[in-house]
Order: structure tokens, then sequence, then C-alpha cells
């Protein structure tokens, strides 16, 4: 099938975007990732430079017909990061490589309401802005992440109580110019994983599911597309109408087996303790034969529920990050039974490979700093309003 023609827009961001991800690269290799001749690659990393998305430092090439150029994203486009988590919210300044210049921690009332959030990021961008002044930095871009923010509205029913349209008129008053997109916590941390873990096991199109708090996933997509990133609402699939209540209000979802306040409960320590833990718990906390039982059936739970998604919408990788990539290959073999069980012809037959990442929480806000870059780099560094035919 022959390509789609890619806008301008389109072909800046397939540019940054891969820079985005792998940290840099030399020219002839950058020409080829984004499928362009070097010449019009020429053409558009100069727009780039002299807008001061981009540097270029010359260094001897690894291989013959070197030196070249280094490109990399300019270290100086400042970028603002606002995490809310059930604890904090935290706020940023730093680069698109994920360098942290300023960071602010605000702690969350003991029962956040409505109000109670919103002052909290009415203080936290002032201090924003106050930082930003000082320093006569101009932000390209502010991203704010928020648990459980939904796919349906488009702000719809957050986890911690808080009015999104509000915070976003209260940016707009504050930082009239720059663009600003709020997204739910697990595309952050999506992100997060596919801009800076070195080598992140999947370039094309997949599947990448947390399970922490919550289980949810996101689609990852062709980062030069709208819909590059998209929320997946799986944890609220029902295995059971007798199990265990949701946070959601429904009874038995995978969420209610599997979250972090569920194997809290598995594990008979307090959910506190557990999050103090971190990934220590798995070797600090030990289990009955029962318990893991216990634990490779909801293992396998989440096993199904992936292996659902699949079967709806199917793709040919899967990462999983969250506290289940902690645990040993023999226990995580678990989810992958799970999937064989209920995707159509199983998991080989699919040609789905499955890879563990290590969970990415305690260092907010670095995933919304990478969904900044990322709204950024997507939108190949071009005004946010701008529309234009390919
Ligand atoms: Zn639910």
């Amino acid at each position: 099938m022959p390509e789609q023609p890619r806008s301008r827009r389109q072909t800046r961001a397939a540019i940054l975007t891969h820079l985005l991800q792998s940290g840099g690269s030399f020219r002839p290799p950058l020409a080829k990732a984004v499928r362009l001749s070097e010449a019009s690659l020429s053409r558009i990393l100069f727009d780039l430079k002299a807008e001061g998305l981009i540097e270029e430092v010359r260094r001897p090439a690894p291989y013959v017909g070197g030196p070249t150029g280094l490109v990399s994203l300019d270290g100086s486009v400042a970028l603002a990061a606002l995490e809310l988590n059930s604890q904090w919210l935290t706020l940023g300044v730093g680069s698109l490589s994920g360098e942290m210049h300023y960071t602010e921690r605000l702690p969350l009332p003991k029962k956040p309401a409505m109000e109670t959030v919103g002052r909290l990021f009415h203080e936290a961008l002032g201090l924003l802005r106050d930082w930003t002044r000082r320093r006569r930095i101009t932000l390209a871009q502010i991203g704010i992440t928020i648990p459980g923010l939904g796919r349906l509205s488009e702000f719809g029913n957050p986890i911690i109580p808080c009015d999104v349209e509000q915070i976003g008129d209260m940016v707009a008053e504050l930082f009239a110019d720059v663009p600003v997109a709020f997204t739910n916590s697990v595309v952050a941390h999506a992100t997060f994983h596919r801009c800076r873990t070195e080598d992140y096991p999947f370039s094309d199109a997949h599947l990448f599911v947390f399970v922490g708090q919550g289980v949810a996933g996101t689609w990852m997509g062709d980062p030069i597309e709208e819909d590059a990133l998209q929320p997946v609402e799986l944890g609220h699939m029902v295995f059971g109408t007798g199990g265990p209540r949701c946070r959601c209000g429904h009874h038995g979802c995978v969420e209610a087996y599997t979250s972090l306040p569920a194997l809290a409960e598995l594990l008979r320590v307090g959910e506190a303790e557990l999050l103090q833990l971190g990934s220590e718990w798995v070797t600090t906390i030990p289990l009955t034969s029962r318990m893991r039982q216990e634990l490779h059936q909801r293992l396998f739970r989440l096993g199904l529920a992936i292996g659902n998604t699949l079967n709806v919408k199917p793709c040919r990788g899967v990462v999983v990050s969250g506290w289940p990539s902690l645990l040993s290959e023999a226990d995580r073999k678990a989810v992958i039974d799970g999937i064989d069980a209920c995707l159509l012809g199983g998991r080989t037959l699919a040609q789905v490979s499955l890879a563990f990442v290590p969970p990415s929480t305690g260092n907010d806000p670095q995933a919304a700093l990478a969904f900044a870059a990322f709204c950024l780099a997507s939108r190949g560094g071009m005004p946010a309003a701008s529309t234009e035919a390919a």
C-alpha cells in the first residue's frame, strides 16, 4: 500500500519524536528512520535549528563517511510539568531530554475536594509563573497529568476530585500563549517509558498496560498521528459479579483483583507500607503457598483482560509496567497463560510479544514532563492551534 503523503507538521513531528525517543541521531540514520532524503532532511533541520528546537554537534561518526552532525533536541527548550497523585501535586520545569531544573511538591489534603485541589493547582501555577518570570524563561509547553482522567468525556470523572476545565482556565490566565495538554497518569507513564527507557521493546504500535493504584492501558500508535496516545479502560473488565467491589462501583473488575490496594490486602500489609517498600516488597514480604496460588490466579485474570483487549483490537506488542514487572519469570508466567487462554489462536499464533518494564512511579513529575515533550514533538514544534491541509 502506498504511503499517505505527510503534511509539513507530520514530517517535523516524525523527526522530533524520533529524536525524543532515541536521544539523538546522526544525519544518515535519522534520514532513514524518518524516510526522507538527506537533502530534504537538511532543509527541515535548518528550520528546526533556527527555531531553537534542535541542536547539532559536529562529531566523528562511528562509521565510514563521517564526520557528520549529531542531531539532538535543543537543551534550552523549557517545558512545565504538573503531576497529581493521591499524595501530592508535583510541579516542575525541565528539558525535552528529561533534565529537571526545578521541582516543588505540594501535599494533598487527607480528603481532597474539588475546591481544595483547585486551590492547590492555583498555588502551583503561581509558583511556576514566579520561577519562570524571575529567570525570564518562556515555556514551550505545559503537560498536566491527572489520575483517571477519562476518555469518554474530555474532562470526565477523575479519581481525585478536580475541575479540569477550571484548571485549564487558570493556566490560560497565567500563561496566555503557552500550549497546555491534560492527560491521565497512565498515558503519561506510557509516554515516559517510550521516551526515556533505553532499549524500549517496541517502536511500532503496541499496548501499554500499567498495574498500580489502578489498572489501565494506553494504545501507543504512530507518534505523528492525532490518535497516537489513546487510553484503554481494560481495568474495569468484570470477572464475576460476585467479586470484590471496585472503586468504579461494580464488582469483580480485574482492577479490584490486581491493583496495589488489592495486592496489599492479599499480602496482609497496609497499602502505605506496601508503597513505602516499593520494589523491595518482592523480597521482603514472605508469601505462603496459598498466597502465591491466589497471586497467580489474579495475574491470570490480568492476562485474560489483556488478551480480551487484543481480541478487540489486535496488535503485536504488549508492555506491562507496575508491580507484576517486579516478580520472577515463574510468577509472571500466569499473565502470559491468561493471555494465551483467551487470545484467539493464542499468543504464538497471534504473534504477540510481551515485555515487562519496571514501574515508574515515585519519580513525578517526570511522566508529566515526558508527556509535555511528546506533545511539543508530535505537533512538530508548531503552534497548537495551527491547522493545515496534508
Ligand atoms: Zn471497576
